[in-house]
């Protein structure tokens, strides 16, 4: 079915055509008529199947045109890169209306932030960090809001924002629509969907668990010691056009760019100690093909859209297995064809098990050909390993009490 029978205003089709969108995705066919039907939506749908339009569409079209009465959508979004996309996404689409959107997120002054509201606004989309700031400060009101979006929530809930999305969930006023989006539903997050929604009509899109069939997968297993000589050998192998790298750590990212570098690749960073300014380089420089590698970590990479990017290598296997599905999601994105490889070492067998009892399918082993792999017993031995570093502070925001057993492989995926 095209677009044009789905419903949506003209001004807004236009702003559709001018994207080159000629298809609507599976999200889009089944969200879009829920959306303008005025109900609750749950939808489990990864970053990469479209969903950013199967909202914005239809939630433009039933705003019609700019109010001055105030903002009269909210988005929360987990990151400040997924917040200022989002942004981008109702400028594009509704660039023939004079509907208004601004973003607010932290990173950055206030400044224009506040002046925009203050100018008036229809559409805001933000992280919930500087909303609660702009809320506190009396500058925002939501009793104007009629749609509330709560996108990427399971990763809002990983995060620790989990209090805060529900604070604003009870400002915004009783009587409203609400619509849900999250890759995956466990319990917890279903726990917040009917806490926040009516109900809800339920999409799913694919199993939640899914990798896109596009997508070639393979493990490359290799020692510690030969990582990096490897991930070199798997550049120089591969035609690439982008390629995302994937660092568990700051540091670790620090070290592998820096690295990068020293071997001539043009290589941009993306981790929570840039400053924004250097986060929005980063990602500029990476979209336009100034950087041919982008070094990443979990966090700041969320939902990061970049067209084209033809190879996500994780230069360490993720520490969730959801994560996995994440970080291999920049790759394969809107049909396009990509290749997902992972450096594993002997010590990431357990992580790698969990990983495609996750997915559902075993991810083939290869040895990259003419790269020299050498042996354990060619490396002195290495010191015993401390304990993970950061203790409870990992980056999931979540606690990381041992298991009450002290099973091993009972928390799977988590060491
Ligand atoms: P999202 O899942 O919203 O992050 O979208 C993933 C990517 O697909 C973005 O680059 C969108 O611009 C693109 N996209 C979304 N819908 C369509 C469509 N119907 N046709 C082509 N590309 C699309």
């Amino acid at each position: 079915m095209p677009f044009t029978k789905l419903g949506l205003g003209p001004n807004f089709l236009r702003g559709v055509q001018a994207m080159g969108y000629t298809e609507p995705t599976p999200i889009q066919l089944r969200a879009i008529p829920v959306v303008l039907s005025g109900k609750d939506l749950v939808a489990s749908a990864q970053t990469g199947t479209g969903k950013t339009a199967a909202f914005a569409l239809p939630v433009l079209t039933m705003l019609g045109i700019h109010k001055k009465e105030g903002p009269r959508v909210l988005v929360l979004e987990p990151t400040r890169e997924l917040a200022a996309q989002v942004e981008t996404a109702f400028r594009d689409f509704g660039r023939y209306s004079d509907i208004r959107a601004t973003v607010l997120h932290g990173g950055v002054g206030y400044g224009r932030q506040r002046s925009e509201l203050r100018a008036g606004t229809d559409v805001v989309v933000a992280t919930p960090g500087r909303l609660m700031d702009f809320l506190q400060e009396g500058e925002l009101r939501l009793g104007g809001i009629q749609i509330l979006i709560l996108d990427e929530v399971d990763r809002m809930l990983d995060m620790g924002f989990i209090h805060d999305v529900k604070r604003i969930v009870q400002k915004c006023p009783p009587k409203r629509q609400t619509l849900f989006f999250s890759a995956t539903v466990p319990p917890e997050i279903a726990a917040v969907a009917s806490f926040a929604l009516r109900d809800p009509v339920r999409v799913e899109i694919g199993v939640s668990r899914s990798v896109t069939t596009l997508i070639t997968h393979a493990i490359y297993q290799v020692h510690q010691e030969q990582k990096f000589e490897l991930l070199l050998a798997l550049l120089a192998a591969i035609d690439f056009n982008s390629v995302l790298v994937f660092s568990r750590t700051k540091h670790g990212a620090d070290r592998i760019a820096r690295r990068l570098r020293e071997a001539n690749h043009s290589v941009a960073v993306l981790h929570a100690n840039r400053s924004q300014n250097q986060r929005m380089e980063a990602l500029e420089g990476f979209r336009s093909g100034r950087y041919e590698v982008m070094v990443a970590t979990d966090i700041a990479a969320r939902g990061i859209d970049v067209a084209g990017v033809s190879h996500v290598i994780n230069y360490d296997v993720p520490e969730n297995p959801e994560d996995y599905v994440h970080r291999i999601g920049r790759t394969g994105r809107a049909q396009a064809v990509g290749d997902a490889f992972t450096l594993a070492t002997p010590e990431n067998n357990s992580d790698v098990r969990a990983i495609e009892r996750f997915i559902g399918q075993e991810i083939p082993k290869l040895k990259l050909e003419g790269f020299t792999y050498k042996s354990a017993s060619d490396f002195p031995p290495r010191p015993a390993p401390q304990g993970r570093r950061g203790g409870g502070g990992g980056y999931s925001g979540r606690p990381s009490a041992p298991h009450p057993r002290g099973k091993p492989g009972a928390h799977w995926g988590r060491r």
